[in-house]
């Protein structure tokens, strides 16, 4: 099963059949009174926002793209940041389920709970997603502030501005001692949009555009990385209010590979500074940022943040560029730290390696087992994280 194939890992690659799910129906079941939306599986989350924002509805909390689908966002684990929020699965109230043997199930708390408690981070493993039933909110505004500061700074206030902040992120800039930081406070306040050309001057433009001819100059002449990146802290501070889809999520049209490891969150400034000596230690040269975010604990079977409050490193290399020596390297750094990878970001481990990392992970197995005995959704990758 695909979904809008946004991942990075090979999760919806095989070579037998591939299923598209485009036609699980176009619209959004509204219950009001329960606060929870019935969302055909194969909807991307920007039609999703658009239905929810018609009806005075939002989803409570969500990445910072939109073109992925319902139930692909859901299966591997995608998340956003806030520590007091979970990821999308979290969030799952119920979902349609059909499995290898054509049976349609609907699964909730109440009914089939074993099959909804493992099955909302199910990899695509267990069947075929038809709806996905989300708890919503009353639409809301988010007051936004984008600044850089001085990396020292963020991390040793870190624990204080995650515990007061609704939702915070940075992006520590390699080759420098800054990093972006961008922090969400919800709000009924008065929106305050940004003004049209300042937000396409700075998401399109600044963003993409510039942001984009820095990662090919850098690609040319790596050895230029290092002072290209200086540029970047020089973005300025912006400071708005909007409906919170139009925050949370951005374009991204710059093209990159990526790798982002859970951690429980107490780890991060210990884990961060590894990664940054690493990185400075190393002759590599890194043209994008690495990002943090923050989770609350969920209880979804094989979330990245099952159990634990979770910080989430994140790091990326521009089109083009080798990855595999950076990614191994960190890879290796937050392994130490009980690090469990996002299932549909670059990562080189395995069932053997990541089986100690979910408790679990073999009730996982055994309802996959149960569901599809003949491993009609099985893949090379699903099998290699899996171990089925
Ligand atoms: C630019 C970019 C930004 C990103 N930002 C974030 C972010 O902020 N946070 C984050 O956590 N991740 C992020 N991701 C990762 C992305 O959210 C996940 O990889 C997500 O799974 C992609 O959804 P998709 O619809 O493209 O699913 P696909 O990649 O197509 O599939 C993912 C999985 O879902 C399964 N699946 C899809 N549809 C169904 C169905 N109907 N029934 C059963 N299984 C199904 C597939 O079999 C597969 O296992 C980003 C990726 C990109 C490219």
């Amino acid at each position: 099963m695909t979904g809008s194939g946004h991942s990075f890992t090979p999760i919806a690659v095989t070579r037998d059949v591939l299923l598209q799910p485009s036609d699980f129906g176009d619209g959004v079941g509204i219950d009001s009174k329960r606060l929870v939306a019935r969302i055909p599986a194969g909807m991307t989350l920007s039609e999703v926002n658009e239905h929810l924002a018609l009806a005075g509805f939002a989803l409570i909390n969500m990445g910072d793209i939109t073109a992925q689908t319902m139930a692909g966002s859901i299966s591997t684990s995608t998340h956003g940041t806030g520590l007091a929020f979970t990821g999308l699965a979290g969030q799952v109230e119920g979902f349609g389920l059909v499995t290898a043997d054509g049976t349609h199930m609907d699964c909730s708390a109440s009914e089939h709970p074993d099959v909804w408690r493992l099955g909302r981070v199910a990899l695509g493993a267990l069947g075929i997603l038809t709806y996905v039933d989300m708890r919503i909110v009353p639409t809301f505004r988010l007051h936004a502030v984008e600044e850089p500061r001085r990396l020292d700074d963020v991390l040793s206030n870190f624990d204080r501005i995650i515990t007061s902040t609704d939702h915070f992120e940075f992006y520590w800039i390699p080759h420098t001692r800054w990093a972006l930081t961008k922090t969400n406070t919800r709000t009924q306040d008065q929106a305050q949009p940004r003004p049209r050309v300042g937000r396409w001057w700075n998401k399109t433009v600044m963003e993409n555009y510039a942001f984009g001819a820095v990662c090919a100059a850098g690609r040319v002449a790596p050895s230029l990385i290092p002072r290209l990146a200086t540029a970047l802290p020089s973005s300025g501070r912006q400071e708005f209010t909007e409906a919170s889809h139009t925050v949370f999520a951005t374009r991204r049209l710059v093209k990159f590979h990526e790798m982002e490891y859970s951690i429980p969150r107490q780890h991060l400034v210990t884990a961060l500074q590894h990664v940054v000596d690493a990185v400075e230690r190393s002759n590599l040269k890194i043209s994008f940022p690495v990002e943090v975010r923050v989770t609350g604990p969920d209880d979804v079977p094989l979330s990245t943040s099952f159990g634990r409050e979770s910080a989430y490193i994140a790091v990326h290399m521009y089109k083009g560029m080798p990855y595999e020596r950076y990614f191994r390297m960190v890879e290796e750094i937050l392994s130490t730290f009980e690090g469990r990878p996002h299932w549909g970001k670059i990562h080189f481990q395995s069932a053997e390696t990541l089986r100690s990392r979910y408790e679990h992970f073999d009730a996982f197995r055994e309802i996959r087992e149960r569901l599809d005995p003949n491993g009609v959704f099985l893949n090379e990758y699903v099998e290699r994280v899996l171990g089925a």
